[in-house]
């Protein structure tokens, strides 16, 4: 496309617009979607996004659901915040930004820091978990922020989810006021049951027998999907959703009888060693959004295995990087969303953080998006046994370490 220049009158001042090569987001549906047109610049370093195409408010739309929506519109231009975090609608009429930050591994005494910087980068979605025993430095961070006025509550989306010794019905609630309260939060805009399975309720987060084995619990993920639909009901969450679900767990979800609360997100890994095809089109058909972890495969997971395929060294990514004048993580970021999936990179370091958002001024090509979707192999670094056992460790490592000292 070719490059114009035009200017606009604006309350600030007349600014240049530059219109940006092919810099459309394009979600399915194509000619029913708006295409962020052109970035405006103001002179205090502020940048405006302009937005096109039918339907590009932020209100309900007519005509079925939609995929991405603006943020904050104004006049046709939404803040920079908006070019950061374009938004998906959830099919009960939420806006979740497409893009956020996970915490996973993010360490005590810098998530907090990290949580900040983003906010000022432009994230907008945050995940969080209360397994990973960090929300409260989210909170603070996110408490700080809104004091700051940087941002307001209601321009955030808070993720957690409900850890899986709190299965049983009398628990669920217990267990979202403790993250609320570790987050400083009134609501959470998203509550997700991290695994299908629940473990033996108690403060043992990871509960063993004698051999070392994880105790489950008899819970049934049905009766603890009636108790998360309550906390929809008195308003500690506008939304519930799923993770770690397949397909016929889903289904048992959807034909539950008097179901009240669809979930709308489903979050699963993927990256294109694992594309996850056939169950991102069932979630999507049923009108449950679909959130990717582990986008760049988690490269520095703790029990990587010598040899292991590592995607932000493979050649093609390289090469495509190169093309976009773009790093592989952008890629790999980038070809999930266009995929219409949200996606959650983690990252503790503020230059990569800030790189992990940089995505909206580029495109795939079809033929981009189907050399790498030609990349699955079914492959996934964190099978969910190793993932339990790492808790496993830290906790052991963690009570260790108080006794001694
Ligand atoms: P990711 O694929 O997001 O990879 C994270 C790793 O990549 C970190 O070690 C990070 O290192 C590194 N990294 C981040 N950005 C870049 C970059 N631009 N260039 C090079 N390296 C980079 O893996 P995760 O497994 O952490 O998944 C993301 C999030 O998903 C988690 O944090 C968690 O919140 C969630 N999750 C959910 C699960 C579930 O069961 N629901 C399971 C697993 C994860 P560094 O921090 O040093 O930058």
């Amino acid at each position: 496309m070719q490059k114009k220049k035009k200017t606009k009158q604006t309350h600030h001042t007349q600014q240049t617009i530059k219109e940006t090569q092919s810099s459309s987001y394009q979600a399915s549906g194509a000619n029913q979607n708006p295409k962020i047109m052109s970035i405006l610049c103001l002179p205090n370093n502020e940048t405006l996004v302009e937005v096109r195409g039918r339907n590009s408010g932020c209100g309900p739309r007519r005509g079925g659901p939609s995929r991405l929506d603006g943020y904050r519109q104004t006049n046709g231009y939404l803040p920079a915040d908006a070019m950061a975090s374009p938004c998906v609608e959830l099919s009960n009429k939420m806006k979740m930004p497409v893009l956020g930050l996970g915490t996973w591994q993010a360490p005590p005494g810098k998530v907090e820091e990290v949580v900040k910087f983003a906010i000022d980068a432009g994230y907008r979605l945050f995940y969080c978990a209360f397994v990973y025993q960090n929300e409260n430095e989210i909170g603070n961070a996110v408490q700080q922020k809104i004091k700051e006025g940087a941002v307001k509550r209601e321009d955030l989306f808070i993720v957690t989810e409900l850890w899986n010794t709190f299965h049983e019905r009398s628990l669920v609630k217990v267990a979202c006021k403790k993250s609320l309260a570790a987050l400083q939060l009134e609501y959470l805009d998203l509550y997700l049951i991290y695994f299908p399975m629940g473990f033996k309720a108690g403060e043992e987060l990871q509960p063993v027998d004698e051999k070392g084995r994880i105790i489950p619990s008899d819970t049934n993920f049905l009766d603890t999907w009636e108790a998360r639909e309550e906390l929809v009901d008195c308003g500690l969450v506008k939304a519930i959703g799923i993770s770690n679900f397949n397909h016929e767990q889903i289904e048992r979800i959807l034909n539950k009888p008097g179901l009240k609360h669809k979930p709308v997100n489903n979050q699963i890994k993927c990256h294109p060693y694992l594309t996850q095809e056939k169950l991102i089109k069932y979630c999507q058909s049923k009108g449950i959004a679909v959130t990717a972890y582990s986008p760049l495969a988690s490269p520095n997971h703790p029990w990587a295995k010598p040899g292991e395929p590592t995607l932000l060294d493979n050649p093609k990514i390289k090469e495509i990087a190169i093309r976009h004048h773009k790093t592989p993580a952008q890629i790999l970021i980038r070809f999930l969303i266009q995929r219409d999936v949200i996606v959650i990179p983690k990252s503790d370091k503020p230059q990569r953080v800030e790189e992990n958002i940089k995505l909206f001024d580029f495109e795939l090509s079809k033929k981009e998006m189907d050399v790498i979707l030609s990349f699955n192999r079914n492959w996934r670094a964190i099978p969910v046994l190793e993932y339990v056992l790492y808790y496993l460790l830290v906790q052991f490592l963690s009570i260790f370490s108080s006794s001694i000292s």
